[in-house]
């Protein structure tokens, strides 16, 4: 039997082609360390990624009329969305709003490309205005990209680590605010963890997390985790906008300093565009699933260009259309279909919120005996009276039967008429009426008025069973 041979690694054959802008050729991990490129367009984008960082850490504190902007409180079932409260039974509210946040976000890619993951994008935002900063400082790279300058002592990677946990912590701490609000919060966080521990696990697993990603698995959440860069591909057409290489002005690319007359294209293929790439790739290969349209090598070929006197804009924002030389179709089956269907979905999300009322109620027959008959031949059905209050106030609501004459409602428990913000209850009643009523099928539609102290009213219907004859 002839032994096993193991090759050494330069037996290894080389990938055919480039397969993942993170891994290297023998398919070890490729740590990007992208340059700084600080043109115009990184300006514009951290003006609006510190904006979204001071919003995202301010919305949980902020109220309307009394309510959280935003309070997702999944324990209690109930949702708080710019101070209106949305319960699990607001099925079609809930759906419609899904849906208007679905059809937005193919608008907007259809329109405007991937510029959520450039502009918006948490992991983008706060990956390169928060954490590589970090990194640069303690590195001393000051944005030069490439290896670190010098090698970090293990007290520095220690201190790193505290930093990046300190700022995980409190973003983990904002994040939980989203689903607990910040009145709780804030007391838990003054108490043992022993004392809520389902939060306390949330938070630290949202930590973990959040260290997990930004100290190592970074730019693989944009290229192997994230569903929407894989939905992109379906979501844009030709028209829609990106962060494009112009190859009928840029190629023949050649290296250095030349002029047309040389034959070459405005290229000079300096590679800057790709090591400012946070997600390593090269955009002179053409529309690629992993760029995220940061706009980084706009700014770094814009730059290359000023030095070189060409006119900038090589590498900019466009269509894959207009680089090819064609007209802009701003008119097309995209740009009509889709705003038709969200303008239609936001007016039924508008008029549904408006018009519902302070209160939702309903009068429901307790299951068991359907009537009582009393000697004096007056008839009792029971019934329970749910109620969910939806406004910001405490409210005590009367429950009144339209024809007063001929029915009485009889509330078993009067303190149950009183119900806090967001509050929901069932109220036992017995409905009283004269046997006549029923009389010929032996059972009638009748309503009720129900009320609040707001003056908020609601008509509720219900049937009531007697002797038929
Ligand atoms: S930065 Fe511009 S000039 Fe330099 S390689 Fe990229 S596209 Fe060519
Ligand atoms: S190719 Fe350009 S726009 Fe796309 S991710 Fe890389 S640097 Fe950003």
């Amino acid at each position: 039997m002839s032994p096993k041979t193991v090759p050494d690694n330069d037996a290894l054959l080389d990938a055919p082609e480039h397969v993942l802008s993170t891994l290297e050729q023998d398919g070890s991990r490729r740590w990007l360390r992208p340059r700084l490129s600080t043109g115009k367009w990184w300006h514009r984008r951290r003006i609006v990624a510190y904006l979204l960082m001071v919003v995202f850490v301010a919305i949980p504190h902020l109220r309307i009329g009394g309510k959280p902007v935003i309070l997702l409180d999944i324990a209690a079932r109930k949702f708080t969305i710019f101070g209106k409260t949305f319960l699990p039974t607001d099925t079609m509210l809930l759906a419609l709003l899904m849906l208007t946040v679905f059809v937005s976000i193919v608008l907007i890619t259809a329109i405007a490309g991937r510029a959520w993951c450039g502009w918006a994008c948490p992991q983008t935002v706060y990956m390169e205005f928060l954490f590589r900063p970090i990194d640069r400082l303690f590195e001393g790279t000051k944005g030069k990209g490439g290896k670190a300058k010098h090698q970090l002592s293990f007290a520095m990677q220690i201190l790193r680590f505290a930093v990046y946990a300190v700022l995980c912590g409190f973003l983990a701490h904002t994040f939980l605010a989203y689903f607990v609000g910040t009145d709780r919060l804030a007391q838990w966080v003054r108490s043992s963890p022993i004392e809520h521990p389902v939060a306390f696990v949330v938070m630290a697993a949202t930590l973990g997390l959040m260290l997990f990603d930004f100290m190592f698995f970074r730019e693989q959440l944009c290229l192997i985790a994230c569903p929407y860069g894989r939905f992109q591909s379906v979501m844009l057409d030709q028209q829609s906008m990106i962060v494009a290489y112009d190859p009928g002005r840029g190629e023949p690319r050649k290296k250095g300093r030349h002029t047309a007359s040389d034959g070459a294209g405005d290229c000079v293929d300096c590679n800057q565009c790709v090591v400012v790439c946070p997600t390593g790739i090269d955009i002179r290969n053409g529309l690629q699933m992993e760029c995220i349209n940061c706009t980084q090598c706009i700014d770094a070929c814009d730059d290359v260009m000023e030095k070189v006197g060409s006119p900038k804009g090589l590498i900019r924002y466009g269509s894959q259309d207009s680089i090819a030389g064609k007209a802009k179709k701003l008119i097309r089956a995209r740009t009509i279909i889709y705003p038709v269907i969200l303008l239609a979905l936001m007016s039924g999300l508008v008029y549904a919120i408006s018009t519902k009322s302070g209160f939702d109620a309903r009068i429901i027959r307790k299951s068991g005996a359907p009537f009582t008959v009393y000697p004096d031949g007056t008839v009792s059905n029971e019934f329970r009276v749910r109620l969910v209050n939806r406004t910001s106030d405490t409210q005590i609501y009367s429950v009144t039967p339209d024809d007063s004459e001929e029915i009485t409602i009889e509330v078993l428990d009067e303190d149950k008429l009183q119900l806090k913000a967001d509050q929901s209850v069932l109220v036992p009643v017995h409905v009283k009426f004269k046997s006549s009523l029923t009389r010929g099928n032996g059972h009638k539609i009748v309503s009720a008025t129900i009320k609040d102290q707001s003056n908020n009213v609601r008509e509720v219907e219900f049937s009531l069973l007697g002797p038929g004859s």
